[in-house]
């Protein structure tokens, strides 16, 4: 990396998967104004749903998601939480279709395949689920059986996520979640015997004791899997935020220097081994839907990182979901005893969230473009007239090569794409920098 670069390399930044970040977001969404937007929804509006699985049956040490250990007897009441929470949201909605259905966490797959049909034949039940429905699921390859795989078949899945991050022993050890090679290849047969051939692969840099020869090892190995689209995930550490990425020793961790270097050669193996870069962070064989949407300019980034040109309204359903509607964000309770209790008392269980305006709704535009297009052309909200601040902020970047300016028109080359989401905190009038509110820009 050139060490002109190296302060850039060391900021903190949003990841933009909303506009304002989540960190922004306060009670003064609660279930009242929810339901008002429900309702509002136009009944043309084709639906994501996305529902949030908040167990796992291990707490991996890396891990940022919003999470809890599994004592087993839990899911049961979980299950039938959740569908009372469809039948809330669902009376309340104004539209019907559902045009995408996806499944995080946590982790989906500590559903059994009887509890995970469930609730789909529920969402049947509520919604007019379209024919050529995108239906995704998350996976902890280490809980994969041949059952669930043929549950996930028979319910229309059309892609699932495994989550591998490293292939590397000592780095496994590291990051606290083991799970050998063979055991994710065996994942990987089962899903596909059950005849489920779109596959994604989850992978990070900048993990403890991480070099970039492992970084090389495991993309290899995820190759040999072929999978049609990979995911390359910075590590962020904020340990002040996620208390159990304390267990992670941070003298262990890759510098801002060796993470930009991970990523680049990341990116070179990759695009070598057939997969084109989509976004910030991921790869897709050129079938995949991924590419086709960034091929067409109709890529977007929400909270389930980068999709191709989904609904505008993503709906979400368990405990810290985030749903996305016109009139705003608005995030679920994050505790599970308090979402169900607000559930039981037939309440929508939102905690907080944000009212866009329509000074969010430009600036949260020209954001999408910076991270789905590395451009955007400004005249079309205005010029540089309705953004002299940013202006101004990105004149050190331009200075550093890492952003171009033309007329009204700014472009990211290539070799600083990296340094995308700096460029997008220059429109950001939410977020200023800091060095605790988010992780490291690159
Ligand atoms: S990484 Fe996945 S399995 Fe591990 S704690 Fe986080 S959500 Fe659970």
């Amino acid at each position: 990396m050139d060490p002109h670069l190296l302060p850039f390399a060391e900021r903190q930044a949003p990841r933009y998967t909303s506009y304002p970040s989540a960190n922004h977001f306060d009670a003064s969404v609660d279930a009242e104004i929810y339901r008002r937007w429900l309702g509002a929804v136009d009944d043309t509006t084709n639906l994501s749903l996305y529902l949030h699985v908040p167990y796992c049956r291990q707490l991996c040490w890396y891990c940022g998601c919003n999470t809890f250990l599994t004592r087993g007897g839990d899911i049961g009441d979980f299950v039938t939480t959740l569908m009372m929470e469809i039948d809330l949201v669902a009376s309340a909605l104004g539209a019907r279709t559902v045009a995408e259905v996806h499944w995080g966490g946590g982790t989906p797959n500590v559903l059994s395949a009887a509890e995970f049909l469930r609730i789909v034949h529920h969402i049947d039940f509520w919604f007019d689920v379209r024919a050529d429905l995108r239906h995704a699921v998350e996976l902890d390859p280490r809980y994969v059986t041949t059952e669930l795989a043929h549950a996930y078949a028979a319910a229309g899945v059309g892609r699932v996520s495994l989550g591998v991050q490293d292939f590397n022993a000592h780095v496994q050890e590291a990051m606290g979640r083991v799970q050998p090679f063979e055991q994710v290849r065996e994942s990987v047969r089962m899903l596909r015997d059950a005849g489920l051939e779109t596959i994604s692969v989850d992978l990070m840099y900048g993990l403890p004791r991480q070099t970039a020869g492992d970084l090389a090892r495991s993309i290899r190995l995820a190759a040999e899997l072929k999978p049609s689209r990979i995911a390359l995930f910075g590590y962020a550490h904020v340990p002040w935020f996620k208390r159990r990425q304390r267990l992670i020793d941070a003298k262990a961790l890759p510098g801002a220097s060796e993470r930009f270097d991970q990523a680049e050669l990341a990116r070179r193996m990759l695009n070598d081994l057939g997969y084109l870069s989509i976004g910030l962070d991921h790869f897709a064989r050129s079938h995949d839907p991924l590419a086709t949407a960034a091929r067409e300019g109709t890529l977007r980034r929400n909270f389930q990182g980068y999709v191709p040109a989904a609904s505008e309204t993503v709906i979400g359903f368990g405990p810290s979901a985030i749903s996305h509607l016109p009139g705003g964000y608005a995030q679920n309770i994050s505790t599970i005893g308090a979402w169900r209790h607000a559930v039981e008392a037939d309440t929508l269980p939102v905690s907080r969230g944000h009212a866009v305006n329509a000074e969010d709704l430009r600036r949260g535009s020209v954001i999408q473009s910076i991270m789905c297009n590395f451009e955007v052309d400004l005249s079309a909200w205005g010029g540089w007239d309705m953004f002299p601040e940013a202006h101004a902020e990105l004149r050190p970047l331009v200075e550093a090569g890492l952003v171009e300016i033309h007329g009204d028109a700014l472009c990211i080359p290539p070799a600083a794409r990296q340094f995308s989401r700096l460029v997008a905190m220059a429109f950001d009038a939410y977020d200023q920098p800091s060095p605790l509110a988010h992780s490291r820009a690159v």
